[in-house]
């Protein structure tokens, strides 16, 4: 367990990586072992009704195409995740609120009766809302604090509100979710002690989940003449995050891979045990454009799963088959 001053060093500090990196790993296999969690992403919307600065997908950018899958498009994108044996389905959105409580719940009945865990990430809701996913079967629910500088979101959130984020991160732990949160690394004003923060509120929180990425540059957006994140940087956060936290899920990040073609891998040997492949079809994806550059992996799901498997065969790791829940 580090204090806010060690966390503090060790960001600012680059001659022990690799031993960080190494402990982290050393305190992931420990803990939740070698096997690794894929979760199928279905992203079912782009349609948002927030100005994030730093995503694509805010509503003020024009020069996005929109999309909205319908709720049986949803479910059939599910079907052909779980027939390629993913455990777990994640649908993730926009804040579009054509998707109401009743929508929403139909769709999480469905694909609950198909044997896996769900988890949701479709951003703020009311408290009445998050109850009524969580009656109806969702598992997981994953909203990022974003950045735990009350100052520095404002800036990033300008229709936002941090004490509301909060509030919604809360009700979604006191419901039974297990709970996902997260940072992004290197938005523009960010200071290292901020980072420190974060972490240290993911421990106060007791998060289930925690995904760490980069900040990358969007050209459509407010902040397109800023640098990206870094990626060392962002590594560095989720290797301390899994030793403070130690059994929780951890995901090796799609940002990570887009700021370094084999980051993912490098993230699953500091710490990471979760991979998010994309299952949602490929016209969609290409829409789904909160960063440039996303990684896209193979049109054929199961094509995809077969590569991934040989990939981490090839570092010592293996599929896991359960549904991943954060283990005792
Ligand atoms: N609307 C949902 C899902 C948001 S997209 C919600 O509010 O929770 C998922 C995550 O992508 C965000 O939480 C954010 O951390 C990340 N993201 C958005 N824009 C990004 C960018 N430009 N670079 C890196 N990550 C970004």
């Amino acid at each position: 367990m580090f204090a806010k001053k060690e966390i503090i060093d060790i960001l600012k500090d680059n001659s022990q990586n690799r031993e960080l990196f190494a402990h982290a790993d050393m305190v992931r296999k420990e803990n939740v072992g070698d096997a690794i969690h894929l979760r199928g992403l279905i992203e079912f919307s782009n349609i948002c009704r927030c100005s994030c600065k730093y995503c694509g997908l805010q509503m003020a950018n024009k020069k996005l195409e929109r999309y909205r899958l319908s709720p049986d498009n949803i479910i059939s994108c599910a079907k052909d995740a779980v027939d390629a044996g993913y455990k777990t389905i994640v649908l993730q959105s926009g804040e579009d609120i054509f998707y109401s409580k009743n929508v929403m719940c139909k769709i999480i009945s469905e694909i609950k009766s198909m044997d896996i865990a769900l988890t949701l990430s479709i951003g703020e809701r009311s408290l009445e809302d998050y109850k009524e996913f969580r009656d109806f079967g969702a598992d997981r629910y994953l909203l990022r604090i974003e950045t735990t500088d009350a100052n520095l979101y404002k800036k990033m959130h300008p229709n936002m509100d941090f004490k509301n984020r909060l509030k919604c991160l809360y009700n979604i732990k006191n419901l039974g979710y297990e709970t996902g949160c997260g940072s992004l690394i290197g938005l523009p004003g960010q200071s290292i002690e901020s980072i420190a923060n974060d972490i240290l509120f993911f421990k106060e929180l007791d998060a289930d989940m925690i995904g760490i990425g980069p900040f990358i540059v969007h050209p459509d957006t407010p902040l397109k003449d800023a640098e990206n994140g870094n990626f060392t940087l962002a590594l560095k956060a989720m290797a301390i995050t899994r030793i403070m936290l130690k059994n929780i899920n951890i995901p090796a990040t799609t940002a990570m891979e887009t700021l370094n073609p084999n980051g993912r891998i490098i993230a699953l040997q500091s710490g990471a045990n979760v991979i998010m492949p994309n299952v949602t079809t490929l016209e969609c994806r290409k829409k789904y454009e909160i960063y440039p550059g996303k990684i896209t992996p193979d049109k054929d799901i199961q094509k995809h799963r077969n590569c991934l498997e040989e990939k981490l065969k090839s570092i010592g790791r293996t599929i896991s088959k359960e549904h991943g829940f954060r283990r005792q």
